[in-house]
């Protein structure tokens, strides 16, 4: 690509702002550090590890355990509050890339991972597989279990890590971080260079090649400078690689190229691979690229995994309200299932079979409304219309995660003072917020969440179809509303608390 092209794309998918966070004194040095990412992790690995001890060798009652509160209600809870006020910052701090860093050092550089599996179905099957998994097996309710799974997740993670060169554990198969990039998607931050024209004559392109070396490499990079007097000049810039660099970026995207957060574990390697420091961590509207033309692949797998995540939404809200257990009881009585073969059936309808067959019928429906059947294959009519799912589906884990976060806020504390053998004060920290205020912030992140779909899908309406806009919209207007009012109707009725019933 010519620096003009690279520059022009860049301008299109840059973040709206200047503001750069890694330019806050102290907090940018803090993260620019070759060590900095291992400060955030080193906690949550021994967070970790205090789970995996506590669900295996603690009470084994959930909102006594801390490998059941500190996942189920406060990990999940605090994501989507990350998510939506800064971004990806669980990833950032993942305590799963540890193993991962060390496998990767030690292993001989190994293969990449297979081409027919390089896209987003494994993940659509983990997600399903932990969300069925969690329902199934109760796993809120068992530490031991859900200690397990933490392991489980330790050995994939390093064993996929070992095996191939590339992040491929957090690319193509973790439910956590495929959760995690499609709701930063809506997220007020993205990794973005500053100037394509350093790009364009950076020789290393380390921010994805990476600055380690095995030998030391000295170059010399002609960097384009913008003088006091506002001219540009060439500056000749040393550029110095070797054993004390670091891995350039573990999901394979290229700096100069990123127009979107899908993908980034927002670790930073490419910041502090960057020889000519070009990389900013920048703010940006909420969820700009939602808006833009072309910032995602026009993939099958990249759309379903938008929409499906939106639709396990509430079929995992479902799960935890009176209406499951008739359905489940009716469907037992009459097809003579077990308890988890009717379960299994319930999530795989509601949350496969169900947004993917709606999804289709209202694309045909789009394209015929609009006479567009030849102009645009169905593949790219539903990837125009993905991104308007995000919000949508945002809104619908939000209210579910942040009802259980706020039933009991600060029911954490006393869990860490019986597991460290203090005397835990139940009563003074298994208070909740007011029922009527998380009823309210419910509506509010559903109805929002509605009209932020509803404007993208409105946008993408009349930038497709123009005169025909309001044909366009309606199929996807229509199932937009159905899925917010099928989310209203489960979230106004009474919800299991799970993990976090207050103790006595
Ligand atoms: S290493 Fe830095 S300057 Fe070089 S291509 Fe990547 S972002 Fe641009
Ligand atoms: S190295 Fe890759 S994954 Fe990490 S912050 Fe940079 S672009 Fe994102």
């Amino acid at each position: 690509m010519t620096a003009k092209l690279q520059q022009r794309e860049m301008e299109l998918y840059r973040p709206n702002t200047a503001i750069d966070l890694l330019q806050i004194p102290g907090l940018g040095r803090l993260l620019r550090w070759s060590w900095g990412r291992l400060v955030l992790q080193i906690p949550l690995f021994i967070a970790a590890v205090f789970l995996i001890i506590d669900g295996l060798t603690g009470p084994q009652v959930a909102p006594r355990n801390l490998a059941t509160v500190a996942p189920w209600v406060h990990y999940r809870g605090l994501v989507v509050i990350a998510l939506l006020l800064v971004g990806n910052l669980f990833c950032m701090g993942c305590p799963f890339h540890i193993p991962r860093t060390l496998a990767k050092r030690l292993s001989l550089r190994g293969r990449r991972f297979p081409k027919i599996l390089r896209n987003k179905w494994i993940a659509i099957g983990s997600l399903f597989l932990l969300f069925f998994l969690y329902e199934s097996l109760n796993l809120w309710a068992s530490p031991s279990l859900t200690a397990w799974v933490i392991v489980a997740y330790f050995v994939a993670s390093f064993a996929m890590e070992a095996v191939f060169t590339e992040s491929a554990f957090c690319k193509y198969v973790c439910p956590l971080g495929t959760f995690n990039f499609v709701y930063s998607t809506a997220s007020p931050t993205q990794i973005a260079t500053k100037r394509a024209d350093v790009c364009a004559n950076c020789q290393g392109k380390e921010c994805i090649n990476g600055s380690w070396a095995s030998q030391p490499i000295i170059r010399t990079d002609e960097i384009p400078i913008t003088n006091e007097t506002g001219d540009i000049e060439t500056q000749a810039r040393q550029v110095d690689n070797g054993p004390l660099g670091v891995l350039g970026c573990g999901t394979q995207l290229f700096a100069p190229q990123i127009k979107s957060n899908l993908d980034c574990v927002f670790c930073l390697d490419c910041v502090r691979a960057c020889p000519h420091e070009n990389i900013g961590l920048m703010v940006r509207t909420p969820g700009r690229e939602l808006m833009q033309v072309d910032a995602w692949p026009k993939k099958w797998d990249i759309s379903f995994l938008v929409i499906i995540l939106a639709f396990m939404g509430v079929v995992n809200a479902f799960g935890m309200v009176p209406p499951v257990y008739e359905l489940q009881n009716a469907l037992m009585r009459n097809f003579n299932l077990t308890e988890m073969l009717t379960l299994l059936l319930i999530f795989l309808v509601g949350g496969i079979l169900l947004p993917i067959s709606l999804t289709l019928a209202v694309a045909c429906l789009t394209q015929a409304l609009t006479q567009t059947v030849k102009k645009y294959p169905l593949r790219h009519t539903v990837a125009a219309f993905a991104p308007s799912f995000v919000p949508i589906g945002f809104g619908i884990w939000f209210a579910h995660y942040g009802f259980h976060f706020l039933i009991a806020p600060l029911s954490i504390i006393p869990v860490i003072q019986e597991f460290v053998g203090q005397t835990a004060e139940w009563a003074r920290f298994s208070v909740s917020a007011d029922s009527g205020l998380i009823g309210l912030i419910q509506v509010v992140v559903l109805v929002g969440g509605f009209l932020w779909s509803m404007l993208i899908a409105q946008r993408t309406a009349l930038r497709l179809y123009r005169r025909r806009g309001v044909q366009g919209l309606l199929p996807w207007a229509l199932l937009l509303f159905l899925l917010m009012l099928t989310a209203l109707n489960i979230f106004s009725l009474p919800m299991e608390m799970r993990g976090s019933v207050l103790l006595s």
